[in-house]
């Protein structure tokens, strides 16, 4: 579900006609819509029910400060993976409390700054890492509440990059290892446990994953709440969106069916798969969404600059680039790209939607059946809302895009965009 949709032919955020944004805020803008935020957050809590659980909205997936205080007024936690993203949490005016401090490589630094702010649970990937918190935690004289990350070794179908429950993948700890694990970190000094965590892949549409890896780890906590005070399960995020098709309304004449579409992820098939075996064993469950609630909440907005035509294609060249959403070039993922007025016909012709980077990579969409389009146009690139803006890079020296949140019939600027000062901020002139 998300609020982006035709009106009188032109293209609405919730009641905000995109075409103000772009004249207010220029483009590229992120836009992205607070409502299909909450509306998310609300199907995943009330579908969890009566079960005791916590989500904690991933941070890394939209880290806008404004995001973040509309998640906490949700009533969200956070999952974080970085001192940055806890400072961030914070100044928006989340709770350490409801914060879990995931990730392989946490500096000591970061550690130092989490026990200062009192995290409800770092989720710790190696024994290494564990040793390393015990001591940084006996300098100061407190105890570390921990959990330890399992690797589940479930397949999860989605792209090798984002899978992380496999043995092959750098995270977790393999299930035949924890236990001696838990063992030592019981007889650490300074750490306290409190949990075990997993985390199995992202944009998973399906809830056997999920599931399968739920019923191989079950045991285990089961197992170790009888000898550890085991307070929590975390499940990780991973919970898919749709891509394809991500517009259904509106004239919709120039759809096609791109084929390979994966059916929509259901919240309530997830909740009826995980719910029943999570509530037998008794411990809080924490869930870790970051795509699933933000993703399809986001747009880029982009204005076409030139229609480029070449021998065997039509390039349309926009003012947003890989370094503004990084998706496609990185995962070769799809994102469906819509103009901000509808189309009066059902004509389409297939072109390559690209950036002004320097790079082949640099594109949105290739041989992309699209309605006519001119300069000046503007064009939503769709599902935007996670993983886009926070992997943006000042690459070509391109500041970085303004984020607008839209809420009803009201707009407001959340980010500002860049200017070329802030491009060399920090700089320093040298003659060495
Ligand atoms: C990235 C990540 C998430 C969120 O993943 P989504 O696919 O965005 O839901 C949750 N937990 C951990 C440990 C992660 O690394």
């Amino acid at each position: 579900m998300h609020l982006f949709h035709y009106a009188n032919d032109r293209l609405f955020c919730e009641d905000v006609d995109l075409e103000r944004v772009a004249q207010e805020h220029g483009t590229p803008t992120y836009v992205y819509s607070a409502n299909t935020i909450r509306d998310h957050f609300r199907r995943l809590d009330s579908a969890l029910g009566d079960l005791d659980h916590l989500i904690c909205y991933a941070v890394k997936a939209n880290s806008n400060r404004a995001i973040l205080q509309l998640l906490a007024r949700e009533g969200a936690a956070f999952d974080i993976v970085s001192g940055g993203e806890l400072f961030r949490v914070l100044n928006a005016g989340g709770d350490a409390a409801r914060c879990t401090f995931a990730g392989v490589g946490k500096s000591p630094d970061e550690i130092g700054y989490a026990l200062d702010q009192q995290v409800y649970s770092f989720n710790v990937e190696s024994i290494a890492e564990l040793e390393c918190i015990n001591r940084i935690a006996a300098e100061k004289n407190v105890r570390a509440p921990i959990a330890l990350r399992v690797n589940p070794d479930v397949a999860a179908e989605t792209h090798r990059y984002i899978s992380t429950g496999k043995s092959e993948n750098k995270f977790g700890i393999a299930l035949d290892l924890v236990r001696d694990i838990y063992a030592a970190a019981a007889k650490m000094s300074h750490v306290a446990i409190r949990g075990i965590q997993m985390h199995i892949g992202s944009q998973i549409t399906d809830a056997k994953p999920f599931a399968d890896a739920i019923s191989k780890v079950a045991p285990l906590v089961a197992e170790l709440k009888q000898r550890y005070a085991i307070e929590f399960f975390s499940i990780g995020g991973g919970m898919g969106i749709i891509y394809r098709r991500a517009l259904e309304s509106g004239t919709g004449k120039w759809w096609h069916d791109h084929g390979g579409e994966s059916s929509a992820f259901s919240v309530a098939d997830y909740a009826s798969a995980i719910v029943p075996p999570l509530r037998e064993l008794g411990v809080r469950v924490l869930v870790e969404p970051g795509r699933f609630l933000v993703g399809n909440a986001g747009v880029l907005l982009t204005r076409v600059r030139y229609i480029k035509k070449a021998a065997r294609k039509t390039f349309v060249i926009v003012d947003a680039a890989m370094n503004d959403l990084i998706r496609p070039a990185l995962y070769q993922s799809y994102h469906e790209i819509v103009p901000l007025i509808a189309p009066r016909d059902a004509r389409v012709e297939p072109v390559d939607i690209v950036g002004p980077v320097c790079e082949s990579g640099d594109f949105f969409a290739q041989d992309r059946e699209m309605p006519p389009l001119q300069e000046g146009d503007l064009v939503a690139i769709m599902s935007a809302g996670a993983y886009g803006f926070v992997m943006a890079s000042n690459y070509n020296s391109r500041p970085l895009s303004a984020e607008v949140l839209v809420s009803g019939d009201k707009f407001a600027l959340v980010r500002e965009r860049q200017s070329y000062f802030d491009l060399i901020r920090g700089e320093h002139d040298c003659d060495l």
